[in-house]
């Protein structure tokens, strides 16, 4: 996504190798128009799959999910980080290693968004190691429900997410791809 790339040129700020900060459009202040602009392309790309829901995870997908979700006409569902003090029968959780703080959390899901018969697309912000996607994935497994697609806002190409989400045989489609970064640089696939 051209307009995408652009922005991420303009405001972004590569904080090391690893980490891209775009807290100027998606992050902490959200640029509206391109999250609903990000919404048509995943539409377009994922239509095939008849999806049912869209799955994000908290907080940072929730804007290009939402977008997606009304274009897509389909319920979006934000997956809890807090541990849930509801009775444990009610839910499904998993442990997650966050890249950006380094720490393990809980993801959540209540039983009651969740059917078997679900098709659902899991839309998240960043792809680095593919930790946050996999555990959206075995929320979504665990309920018996099918994951058709995952739709990332911006993949670092240079870390293994991609790779392992393929390799389990998911359908991977990133909006803007990152293959190097360093102080002051970002360089697009
Ligand atoms: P993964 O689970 O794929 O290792 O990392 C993805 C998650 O970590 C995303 O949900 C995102 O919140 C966060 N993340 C990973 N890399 C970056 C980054 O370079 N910048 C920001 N802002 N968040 C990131």
């Amino acid at each position: 996504m051209e307009k995408l790339e652009k922005r991420i040129l303009e405001d972004g700020q590569a904080l090391s190798e690893t980490v891209l900060k775009v807290d100027a459009f998606l992050n902490h202040q959200v640029d509206p128009q391109l999250m609903y602009e990000m919404g048509t392309y995943f539409k377009k790309y994922f239509n095939k799959y008849n999806i049912t829901k869209i799955l994000t995870i908290e907080s940072s997908g929730i804007a290009p999910a939402v977008m997606t979700a009304m274009q897509m006409n389909v319920p979006m569902i934000i997956l809890k980080k807090s541990k849930s003090k509801t009775l444990k029968d009610d839910i499904y959780q998993t442990t997650i290693h966050s890249f950006t703080k380094g720490v393990d959390y809980e993801l959540t899901l209540s039983k009651k968004y969740i059917l078997p018969e679900d098709r659902t697309l899991i839309i998240d912000d960043f792809l680095a190691n593919g930790e946050a996607a996999l555990g959206a994935v075995r929320l979504v497994e665990e309920a018996g429900a099918k994951v058709c697609g995952i739709g990332i806002v911006i993949e670092k190409s240079f870390q293994p997410g991609r790779k392992k989400l393929e390799d389990q045989g998911y359908d991977v489609y990133s909006l803007a791809r990152v293959a190097r970064l360093d102080k002051n640089l970002i360089q697009f696939v």
